[in-house]
């Protein structure tokens, strides 16, 4: 069978692997200039580094057996993680449960009562008897206010920003049972996973695959739109660079007229809402399922320092005064020698579409949060900042609200030979890479299961 891929992210590149392993023709449509989506990387200090702050945890099975399976699991390293919480002013640890008995803001019974309830989440297997209620109305019941506004509504809105009232209790549950998950036996402690050379090393290797087994991979390569005859895909649109192919470091001019590439099947691994204008025959019944799917927009501002900020490699910002949600710097876990003895900082915000933080500059942005970056640390100082990148993803999270699993579309469009693979349909689990190789894995099944 001759397939079109949609999107050359960590999805998108897994199915066209494992589709071609089956011996199909596959080729993948790409419309930025570099592969790897969300999980993409682009060059610092002479090696290479996500866009957006990635690790893996150990529970993370399907992305680390595909890295063995590609031979990479050398580059493989696992870290004790450093989390933190900046909470009243003060930079708190929150690695082990020791630091939860630390964390004096709350009185020691709430401590003990926050381990607790933590531990009775974490042995919990059934997902579908939280679905029907919010994180925050569960754990401001059963864990008590205090602990909820201290601890964990700034782990949410970490993660969904002002949306954060809105997820369901069951996105929770399925956190703390992969944290609880990534830690090895008898251990306190959390070990992360990264690549040396990050993990931009998996996207060539996969792109590197799929060219060897005969497929196609065109970047700076936009869908525009499905081709449907008598309710079957034949084809999709595309816009082809008039070079055809990228040329490294030359700026691309596009055709007026798209082209289209005739094939049995298309995987479109793209957001719901870019998909729903892909393909306007599809039913109002699994559109209204599509546009069900509601996204936090993802803003990263990535700063490269002389100096580092804290020890802690992950740091929850508990304090809504503050513009950012999350502090990550990642050079407290790789180490900075890697980048020529740089620090990297990620400013993390996850926004929705309208916000006027959208409206500003990068070096706005960077004014803007300056002072409140000083507020962790007191002796920081613009001069510190060498260089400074931002970076925004329309799809960063979806919205997981209660009983989502009644809105999932199914991977098989009504549209014969149309099937969609994309963030908004991993659940109860979140979006995460090692979600994306298995929908990709997943979805290159169904298409051998319905089409050959
Ligand atoms: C801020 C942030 C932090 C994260 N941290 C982690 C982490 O620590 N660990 C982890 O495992 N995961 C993390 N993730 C999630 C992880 O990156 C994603 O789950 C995963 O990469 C998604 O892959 P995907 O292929 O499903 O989707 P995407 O990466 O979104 O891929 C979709 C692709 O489709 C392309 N596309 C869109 N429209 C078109 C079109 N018209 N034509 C052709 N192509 C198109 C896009 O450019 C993109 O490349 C993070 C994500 C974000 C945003």
């Amino acid at each position: 069978m001759k397939i079109g891929i949609i999107g050359g992210g960590i999805a998108g590149l897994t199915a066209a692997y494992e589709l071609a392993k089956q011996g199909h023709e596959v080729a993948v449509f790409e419309k930025e200039a570099e592969l790897g989506g969300q999980a993409s990387t682009f060059p610092v200090e002479g090696t290479r580094l996500e866009r957006f702050y990635h690790h893996l945890f150990t529970s993370d099975r399907h992305i680390i057996q595909l890295i063995n399976e590609l031979g990479l699991s050398s580059k493989m390293r696992w870290i004790d993680s450093q989390v933190g919480l900046f909470h009243g002013g003060q930079v708190y640890d929150f690695v082990t449960p020791l630091d939860l008995l630390r964390f004096t803001p709350l009185s020691l019974p709430n401590r003990l009562w926050a381990g607790l309830v933590s531990v009775y989440l974490q042995r919990q297997a059934d997902w579908q008897k939280y679905e029907g209620i919010t994180a925050k109305e569960w754990l401001e019941k059963y864990a008590g206010k205090s602990v909820y506004k201290a601890i964990w509504e700034p782990l949410l809105r970490s993660k969904f920003g002002d949306s954060y009232d809105e997820v369901s209790m069951t996105w929770f549950w399925g956190k703390m049972r992969l944290r609880f998950g990534s830690r090895p036996k008898g251990m306190q402690k959390e070990q992360l996973g990264y690549m040396e050379g990050s993990f931009q090393l998996l996207i060539a290797e996969l792109e590197k695959r799929i060219k060897e087994l005969g497929g196609e991979v065109y970047t700076n390569a936009p869908v525009e739109q499905v081709v449907v005859k008598e309710g079957k895909a034949t084809g999709l649109k595309f816009q082809v660079p008039s070079s055809r192919f990228q040329v490294p470091g030359e700026s691309s001019t596009w055709n007026l007229e798209p082209e289209t590439w005739n094939c049995n099947v298309i995987v479109a691994t793209v957001p719901s809402f870019v998909f729903t204008e892909m393909a306007p025959e599809l039913p109002s019944y699994y559109v209204g399922k599509l546009r069900h799917a509601k996204y936090q927009s993802a803003l990263c501002l990535v700063l490269k320092m002389k100096r580092p900020l804290s020890h802690i490699y992950w740091m929850n910002i508990s304090d809504p005064s503050i513009p950012f949600v999350a502090a990550i710097e990642h050079t407290n876990y790789m180490p900075p020698e890697v980048y020529k003895d740089r620090h990297v900082l990620y400013l993390s915000n996850y926004l929705p579409l309208g916000s006027p933080l959208f409206a500003l500059s990068q070096d706005e942005l960077l004014q803007k949060y300056l002072p409140h970056v000083q507020r962790i640390n007191p002796e920081f100082d613009l001069d510190w900042v060498e260089e400074s990148w931002l970076f925004r993803d329309d799809a960063g999270q979806p919205i997981i609200t209660c009983h989502y699993s009644q809105q999932v579309p199914d991977h098989r469009t009504p549209i014969q030979g149309l099937y969609l693979a994309n963030t908004s349909q991993i659940y109860p689990e979140d979006r995460g890479m090692n979600y994306s190789v298995h929908l990709g894995q997943k979805i290159a099944g169904i298409v051998h299961q319905f089409q050959v």
